[in-house]
Formats: C-alpha cells, sequence, structure tokens
C-alpha cells in the first residue's frame, strides 16, 4: 500500500537473494523501496534522488559497505542521511566499527522484520525531527533563516537552468516584512505578548500564500526577531510584486489584541526581484538579493514606515558609499579631521552666554565639511559612535575648564555634549564620563548630556540603568528635540531628565501658527510642573524670541544669537561686552 508521503529506502546488497527478499518485505509494509548491488551504483542512486533512509550490507565485494558509510559521511551528515547497516550475526567488531563510522544504527542477519521496520521507523522519524529543528522556526512553526536561503538558492539556480534549456524568461520575487515599531511593543508589553504578536503575524501571512502564487512557488520564513522573509518564483510579470505587497499589508490591517487591547501593527516591506537574465549572467546569490531586500526595507522605513519599496541599484550605490564613509570614519580622529564647534546657549531675557552646545564637524580632505546629520548614523551603525564620542566629550570638557577659568559667571558656564543612545549601551560610559570630570576638573552640574527624545524611545528598558548612573555622578541629562518622540510623561521623570528641549521645528511655526504656540505653551507648563528646565532650540527671529520670553522660557539656543562656531570664534563672542563680567 504506497501513500504519498510514504518513506523512500534503498537497499544496498551484494546478494540478490538477500535484496530482492528484504526490499519486497519492506514494500509490502508501505515503503518506496529501491536496490543496490554494488558501492558505486548505490553511490550514484543517493547523489540523484533524496532517500529517507540507507540500508547498508556490510559485506560487499569490492567498495566494501564500510567504504561506502566512509564516503556518505563525508556529505551527509546522520540527520540528512540515516543509514542503518546490516551485519554478520557473529561479528561484534563490524558492529563497532559501522557505528565508529556513523551508522546510525544495525541489524544482524538473518534479519528479523519487525525489528528492523522499528529501527527504521526510529532512525526517519528522529532524522525528520532534526531537520524540523534545522530548517524550522520553533516559534511561528514557519521555515528558518537557513531553510529560506537554501531554497532561494535553489530558485535561483532552477531559474538560471531554465533559460539556459528553454529560453524561457521568468521572475522570482523576494519580500523582506519587518513590522513597524515591533521594540517599543516587546518593550512596553514584554515579551510573551511580543511572541504572540510575532506567532499572529506568521499565521496571518500563512494564509495568504496561496494568494501569492502557485502550490510550490511561495515560501514564507521567519529570518528572526520581528523579520519575515517571502519567496515568490514563477511571477506572472514583475508588476505583479506590488499587488503581492498590497495582499501582504492587509494581512495585518485587523487589529492585533495583544492582552485585552487592540494594537495596530505596520510593516516595512522591501522588494528584490530576478529575472532569468541576471540568474544566467551569474551575478545574484541568495545573500545579495536578501540583502537588496533588505536595502529596499530600510528605504521603506525611512521614507515613514508601513509602505514597501522595490529595490534599485541606486540604492546599492548609496549604501556602498555610506561604506566608503564609514571607511573614512574610522581614521577621522587620527587625521585630525574632526573639529567640535559651538553654539552658545542663551539667557534669553538678558541675551547673555551662560554656556554652549558642543556640535561635531567632520572636515573631510575630499567632501569637504560634512554634517554630523549625514556622518552620525554611521557612526553609530558601525560602532564607531563610543571612541568619537569619548573623543568628543574630552575635547567640550577641557574647552569648558578653559573658559571657565577665563570668564567668571555665576551660575558657571556649562557645556551640553549630545550623546548618542549608542553610547548608553557602552558599559564604560559611566567611568569614562568620571574619568573625564575628574581629569578637566570640571564640576560634574556643569555638564549636560543631552539625548535625542525619538531615538531614546526605542532603547527605554536598556537606557534606564545606564541614565540613573549617570544622574549619580552629578551632571545634567537633556531630553532633545523634545516633541519629535512619543514619551510617555510618566517616562521623563524615572528617566531622572532635568530638562527638555523643544525641537526646533515647533520654535518655527512658533509666530505663525497658533496650534504651535499653544503646543509650546503646554510644554513649557508641563516642564514648570515637573520641575524641569526648558530649553527652546533654532531661535531665528526676533519675533520668536518675544513669543518664547512671554510664555516663560528662559533659555535658547538659535541662529538669532549664532550659529554653531570654532572654538576660538566661541571665545570671542564670551568677550563681547554683554558677556565680559
Ligand atoms: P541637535 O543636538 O538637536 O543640534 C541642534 C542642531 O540644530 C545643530 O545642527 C545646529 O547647528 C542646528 N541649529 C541650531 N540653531 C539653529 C537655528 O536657529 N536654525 C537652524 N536651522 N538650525 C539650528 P548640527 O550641528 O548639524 O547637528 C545636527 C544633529 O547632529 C544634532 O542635533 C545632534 O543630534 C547630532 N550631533 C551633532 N553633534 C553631535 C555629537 O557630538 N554627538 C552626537 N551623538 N550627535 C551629534
Ligand atoms: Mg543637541
Ligand atoms: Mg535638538
Amino acid at each position: 500500500v504506497l501513500t504519498a508521503d510514504s518513506s523512500k529506502l534503498l537497499v544496498v546488497d551484494d546478494d540478490e537473494n538477500n535484496r530482492d527478499m528484504l526490499s519486497r518485505r519492506l514494500a509490502r509494509r508501505g515503503y518506496a523501496v529501491e536496490v543496490a548491488s554494488v558501492g558505486n551504483e548505490a553511490l550514484e542512486k543517493i547523489n540523484q534522488a533524496h532517500y529517507d533512509l540507507v540500508l547498508l550490507d556490510q559485506m560487499m565485494p569490492g567498495v566494501s559497505g564500510l567504504d561506502l558509510l566512509r564516503l556518505l559521511r563525508a556529505t551527509y551528515t546522520p540527520s540528512d542521511l540515516p543509514i542503518i547497516v546490516v551485519t554478520a550475526v557473529d561479528q561484534s567488531q563490524s558492529i563497532v566499527d559501522a557505528l565508529s563510522h556513523g551508522a546510525n544504527d544495525y541489524v544482524m542477519k538473518p534479519v528479523d522484520l519487525p525489528v528492523i521496520a522499528a529501527r527504521i521507523e526510529a532512525q526517519i522519524s528522529r532524522s525528520r525531527a532534526e531537520r524540523r529543528g534545522k530548517f524550522g522556526d520553533a516559534l511561528t512553526g514557519l521555515h528558518n533563516r537557513t531553510y529560506f536561503i537554501d531554497r532561494l538558492e535553489h530558485a535561483i539556480e532552477k531559474q538560471k537552468e531554465s533559460s539556459e534549456k528553454r529560453g524561457a524568461t521568468g521572475w522570482l520575487s523576494v519580500f523582506l516584512l519587518d513590522l513597524d515599531g515591533f521594540r517599543v511593543l516587546n518593550d512596553s508589553f514584554g515579551h510573551k505578548p511580543g511572541d504572540a504578536i510575532l506567532i499572529d503575524v506568521a499565521s496571518r501571512l500563512q494564509s495568504k500564500v496561496p494568494t501569492l502564487g502557485a502550490p510550490g512557488d511561495v515560501t514564507l520564513a521567519r529570518l528572526g526577531g520581528d523579520e519575515f522573509a517571502i519567496l515568490v518564483e514563477n511571477l506572472a510579470s514583475p508588476f505583479q510584486v506590488k499587488h503581492d505587497a498590497e495582499v501582504m499589508r492587509a494581512a495585518l490591517k485587523r487589529p492585533l489584541v495583544v492582552e485585552g487591547r487592540s494594537i495596530q501593527v505596520g510593516a516595512s516591506i522591501g522588494i528584490a526581484l530576478l529575472n532569468s537574465g541576471d540568474a544566467q549572467a551569474g551575478k545574484p546569490k541568495a545573500q545579495e538579493l536578501l540583502r537588496d531586500a533588505d536595502l529596499a526595507m530600510h528605504k521603506a522605513k525611512d521614507l515613514g514606515k508601513n509602505r514597501y519599496e522595490v529595490f534599485s541599484p541606486s540604492l546599492r550605490a548609496h549604501a556602498q558609499s555610506r561604506m566608503t564613509l564609514a571607511l573614512d570614519l574610522a581614521h577621522a580622529i587620527d587625521r585630525g579631521q574632526l573639529e567640535v564647534y559651538y553654539q552658545p546657549k542663551i539667557h534669553l531675557a538678558s541675551r547673555t552666554i551662560i554656556g554652549f552646545e558642543a556640535l561635531i564637524r567632520w572636515h573631510h580632505p575630499e567632501r569637504g565639511l560634512i554634517s554630523p546629520n549625514q556622518f552620525i548614523p554611521v557612526a553609530e551603525e558601525t560602532g564607531l559612535i563610543i571612541p568619537i564620542g569619548l573623543w568628543i566629550l574630552r575635547q567640550s570638557c577641557q574647552q569648558l575648564k578653559t573658559w571657565q577659568q577665563k570668564h567668571l559667571c555665576s551660575p558657571p558656564l556649562s557645556m551640553n555634549v549630545n550623546l548618542s543612545v549608542k553610547q548608553l549601551t557602552d558599559p564604560e560610559l559611566v567611568h569614562h564620563v568620571e574619568k573625564t570630570l575628574k581629569q578637566t576638573g570640571i564640576d560634574p552640574d556643569t555638564l549636560k548630556l543631552e539625548l535625542t527624545e525619538s531615538s531614546l524611545m526605542t532603547e527605554i528598558e536598556s537606557a534606564k540603568d545606564m541614565l540613573s548612573h549617570l544622574r549619580e555622578l552629578g551632571v545634567g541629562l537633556k531630553l532633545d528635540d523634545f516633541g519629535t518622540g512619543y514619551s510617555s510623561l510618566s517616562y521623563l521623570r524615572t528617566l531622572h531628565f532635568d530638562s527638555l528641549k523643544i525641537d526646533r521645528s515647533f520654535i518655527n511655526r512658533l509666530a505663525t501658527d497658533r496650534e504651535t504656540r499653544a503646543i509650546v505653551r503646554t510644554i513649557i507648563d508641563l516642564a514648570r510642573t515637573l520641575n524641569m528646565g526648558v530649553v527652546a532650540e533654532g531661535i531665528e527671529s526676533e519675533e520668536q524670541l518675544q513669543e518664547l520670553v512671554c510664555l516663560g522660557c528662559d533659555t535658547g539656543q538659535g541662529f538669532l544669537f549664532s550659529k554653531p562656531v570654532t572654538g576660538e570664534a566661541a571665545e570671542r563672542l564670551l568677550e563681547t561686552p554683554a558677556n565680559a563680567a
């Protein structure tokens, strides 16, 4: 009785009688059985088709069973291809040999059918379970990264062959789908609900698989974290990807229910397409295609999330130029290309300088001055932000000490230094700040560390401890670009911030937009209620300044007073009459 999923066995035995009898009896038990009489024939068969298990006679002329076993094990692991060796009854040494050469099990002649059937079953089910573990994702039951890449490589290969043989042109597509804001969800709800979200998303995507292509043409996997990948082979046309991406987005439209609350989860999708012409040219490999999809996915995120983007070669060029930038950046400190600029912080009512914000500049030998908005993200991605951040800290604290000695005022001049959230992951950070304070001899509360609201919120749990340690050193903590993230108000206190910097975009619209004015007033009131300081950034006009003074904001920065300038220029600003004590 052959069923569609009956296991496939290969019986290798030089003795015709043994071979026939064993294969007939196993076939009667429902196995699909093939036979081979010599080692070479067995090898050939195994290299051409997949067998669930091999029964191997140990005593064969020519290539012995043991030789064959050794050869096979060089390529196939015991879970890829289980092998049971059939040995003569009186040779315990040969059993030891077989097992030590990688046989999964052995049976003795004359073969007892129920025993051999039980051993075959045991080995096959174990190897299936192991392969599932290797190729499957335990959490969602989808395929995993290893399987996906394997499948993708096969698909590329298949496409290449069919276009070589039949001149057929075909398309395949790779979708990389990343949930938006999953980290924040995971941090605020905990891991269990986070897992439940992933399982739900997996089953929603799974339910759409039949819509995306014919059976066998669609492979869905979870690559890790909140990242899913979908391979669609034999596309009707490259334009199908648009439809497919919409199908995936539609699958997530219905809100998810987590701990009784309903949540809308969006996804950013990156798409890479391959046609048989490309495959033939031998260019793309699975990993590269996946990386292209990843670049497109990040572009979708950058463009506002919850959307899809198709990869284009210009994206790769962009990634490449970022890589070159990263390489150059690695030497920027040693080669003296970095410089700290200083922007004065102003007491608005008296228009005097109360301190500075340190803002990094990079003098690139070929590209000229590069803005921190361009290279700080690269520094964060590569980890270079840690040494660069320390350099800025040391540099600006030394500068502050010099100015404090020359310009006595009360309270003493202070320095704001921007910290990247990535620096909060450096276990040495607190130690370094402490050392810098000691070496430069500045009073801890004249150093203010600024953290950007939007970046902080994604790392909130891990940041908490670090911020409290920094606070214990006595330094100030400022929440930068306030209003651009989604801080819950309760966090402001628990995270130990002592002041807020209202984002430039609000100050910009302050004089012209009533709603913005209401928001700014609310922020200022909020800060006061929480007993926090408030600073306005990006003041460019007298109007904005007057508005802020009316609303009760006492400190600010902006081009109205001064752009960020070099250390020497900043020193000259300190010496202008209004500031010279
Ligand atoms: P930020 O910390 O919010 O700094 C304020 C930015 O606004 C600065 O840009 C400053 O030049 C600019 N700005 C100040 N006043 C005005 C104004 O009146 N009008 C306009 N249009 N712009 C004004 P910059 O120096 O290009 O820095 C951009 C961002 O790069 C900073 O935003 C900060 O997030 C980051 N950054 C700069 N230096 C460092 C650093 O040393 N470390 C780290 N981690 N990040 C830095
Ligand atoms: Mg800042
Ligand atoms: Mg800012």
